[in-house]
Parts: C-alpha cells; structure tokens; sequence
C-alpha cells in the first residue's frame, strides 16, 4: 500500500491583498482606517475609502 500524500486537512489560507503592498510587497500595516506600508521607502498607504470592509 502507498501512502497517498493526500492533505486532508484543508486549510484555505485566505491571502488578504491588504496584508501585502502591492507596490514593494512589503507587509502592510492596518491602522485604524488606514493601510500603510512597513517599507519607509515606499510609503504606500491607503485609506479605508477605497475599499468597503
Ligand atoms: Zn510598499
């Protein structure tokens, strides 16, 4: 008998876009009602205007 290496534990990994920056792909940090990027460099940040939570 083979061992099918069948995952039967399906753990949906639901990658939330505003858990990364689209610009650098850094991580993003969630303020109060805003979104902004970890990279100083980067400075992406977007507000909760923009998206309906
Ligand atoms: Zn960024």
């Amino acid at each position: 008998m083979s061992r099918s290496d069948s995952s039967t534990t399906k753990q949906e990994k639901q990658e939330n876009w505003w858990e990364f920056c689209p610009v650098c792909g850094s991580k993003l940090l969630n303020h109060k009602c805003r979104i902004v990027c970890s990279n100083p460099q980067c400075q992406f940040f977007m507000s909760c205007s923009e998206f309906d939570l």
